[in-house]
């Protein structure tokens, strides 16, 4: 599943996470839950993949599989060439590849100062001498935007982005190559929100972080990702660079989620695929539709889309969609057919 990218002298650039047919099933009273079903995805390094989908789409679980907080019920994890998914985090691992969660309040502990809480990634991975803590914490919080006295508060006496800093400092300080980012900015206000999505970024620049991002928010998308992957009942359906996932979204369900962004300009909207409206509400993962699972919404289905499960199709320039309108190696019905949003 190579996306394509070559370094200068044309050897491919290998991802730093490799995921594949990664499968999440929870067993509950009401029947086997399938959040995660068969999810491949890679993520290369100093990119942000966002992973986007409505409520229900299972990319949190996918997410923390990935950080280790879940255990997979199938499938590989690859972190540098390793498979993770069954194995023990080391301390090493943990280190490398770190989270920020949505809820700032609640990730950090309310018993500890903000310098407590950023010391400990030093004192667990022994990155700096213990005479250097101070040096060390009044660095990050410079790093994060944050006044250096803070160090001496604790959480419940910062605003809720100045905790989100804090809790990408902490991030920060364990000098990770992978940061999964779940839904980081959906606990703040506006102003807020723009600050720590340029926080992030210029982190990204400056350390060369990889990010995997969960969100439901598609302008943020728009604005952070460097390719997108669309999630859809457990399942992912479309993977693109941003640019083209916004101007030529290839799956129905996409399509859908693309006409509903609201938008400033003309130009904007006329780029955006004409209105696709899904039909009915996302179905329960205990009883996943057949064929394609989103064939009860899809104002596209055909006869096929009930019965087989689409296979993931190349499309070029890095652009991949599951769905009987692009069959394997054939001529896309959606083209044929004069697709919207083409
Ligand atoms: Fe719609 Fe069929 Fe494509 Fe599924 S496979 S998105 S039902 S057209």
């Amino acid at each position: 599943m190579s996306d394509g990218r070559v370094r200068e002298g044309g050897q491919p650039v290998p991802p730093i996470l490799e995921v594949r047919h990664l499968t999440k099933h929870f067993a509950t009273p009401a029947g086997v839950v399938h959040a995660v079903d068969d999810v491949s995805l890679d993520v290369y390094p100093g990119e942000t993949l966002g992973l986007v989908g409505e409520s229900g789409s299972g990319k949190t679980t996918t997410a923390y599989m990935i950080a280790g907080l879940l255990r997979p019920t199938g499938g590989t994890i690859r972190y540098l060439g390793r498979d993770i998914a069954g194995a023990e985090r080391t301390r090493a691992l943990r280190r490398e590849i770190q989270i920020v969660f949505q809820d700032p309040g609640t990730s950090l502990n309310p018993a500890h100062t903000i310098y407590e809480i950023l010391t400990l990634p030093l004192r667990v991975h022994r990155l700096v001498p213990r005479s250097e803590f101070q040096t060390a914490v009044r660095r990050m919080m410079e790093r994060v935007q944050l006044p250096a006295s803070y160090m001496y508060k604790f959480p419940r006496e910062l605003s809720e982005g100045e905790k989100q800093c804090v809790a990408i400092a902490r991030a920060m300080a364990a000098e990770p190559k992978l940061i999964v980012l779940d839904e980081p900015t959906s606990a703040l206000d506006v102003s807020m929100q723009a600050r720590v999505l340029h926080l992030l970024l210029d982190l990204q620049r400056e350390f060369g972080f990889s990010y995997l991002l969960i969100t439901h928010d598609m302008s943020i998308m728009r604005n952070f990702a460097t390719r997108v992957a669309i999630m859809y009942l457990g399942q992912i359906v479309e993977t693109a660079p941003v640019d083209a996932f916004f101007t030529t979204p290839r799956h129905p369900y996409t399509q859908m989620l693309i006409s509903s962004v609201p938008v400033l300009t003309e130009d904007e909207e006329a780029m955006k695929p004409t209105q696709v409206r899904s039909q009915g509400e996302i179905p329960s993962p205990v009883h996943p539709p057949s064929g394609c699972r989103f064939h009860t919404r899809c104002p596209r289905r055909m006869e096929v889309c009930t019965r087989v499960e689409p296979r993931m199709v190349e499309l070029g320039d890095r652009h991949r969609a599951a769905c009987h309108l692009y069959p394997p190696g054939g001529t896309a019905a959606g083209e044929a057919a004069g697709e919207s949003g083409e």
